[in-house]
């Protein structure tokens, strides 16, 4: 099963993904993680992507698509995937169609989750994430039990450098010319789901369950 999960920054897709993940015994794609990954291990590919990230700009396709298509062919990926934050532009979304049907695979359901700019520019300005294991948090949201100590492993907590207003401002914007134009292009596809992002972390993930189950139900029925 291929599921992607698609929306701007700060709509809850990493937080989703780890309940799709777990429901669905899937494996978590996120092509972010991928790349924050390199930069702390400082792989060669670390020092392109550190400038582009600081940025809020999109790295390269040709280095995104062929980071993404090698870690799906790990055998760990043979019973599905959810991606987070790939595909983000049209070239991208195309090359992951292009791979999946010469393996003879196909997407199943691409979870659009809706929330408002508003809602996003305060949500992201308060995140912070676990350094170990990446589990979100926010400050007012959902605070970690002990301040500055990821729940699950204790790990430490930080806000993502490309947080801060001005960069996320820019990620918006690369959002809604590059990404939000895959709303149109899955919707055409009949492969979109739109899920409505506000709310609790619990309402959102329960309502996006109860869809995408319903969805897939009667996909295989048909
Ligand atoms: P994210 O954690 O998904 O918000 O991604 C953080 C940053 O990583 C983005 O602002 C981009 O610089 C880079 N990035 C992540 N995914 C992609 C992608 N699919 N294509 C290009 N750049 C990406």
């Amino acid at each position: 099963m291929y599921i992607i999960l698609l929306g701007a920054p700060g709509a809850g897709k990493g937080t989703q993904a780890a309940r799709v993940v777990q429901e669905l015994k899937l494996v978590h794609i996120a092509s972010g993680d991928l790349f924050r990954q390199a930069l702390e291990q400082g792989t060669e590919l670390a020092v392109q992507a550190r400038s582009y990230m600081e940025k809020g700009m999109l790295l390269p396709d040709e280095i995104t698509i062929r980071m993404v298509l090698e870690r799906i062919s790990a055998p760990d990926c043979r019973s599905g995937v959810v991606f987070d934050g790939f595909p983000r532009n049209l070239a991208q979304a195309e090359a992951l169609d292009k791979a999946l049907t010469e393996q003879g695979k196909a997407l199943d359901k691409v979870v659009y989750i809706k929330v408002s700019e508003k809602e996003l520019l305060r949500r992201l300005s308060g995140r912070w994430i676990c350094r170990q294991c990446q589990a979100p948090y926010h400050s007012v949201n959902s605070p970690p039990r002990v301040w500055g100590k990821c729940d699950r492993c204790g790990g430490d907590l930080y806000q993502r450098p490309d947080d801060t207003v001005e960069t996320v401002k820019k990620r918006l914007g690369v959002y809604f010319t590059e990404t939000a134009p895959l709303i149109d292009y899955y919707t055409r596809a009949g492969k979109l789901l739109e899920i409505d992002g506000e709310g609790s972390v619990d309402e959102v993930g329960r309502r996006m369950l109860k869809s995408l189950r319903r969805e897939l139900v009667r996909q295989g029925e048909r």
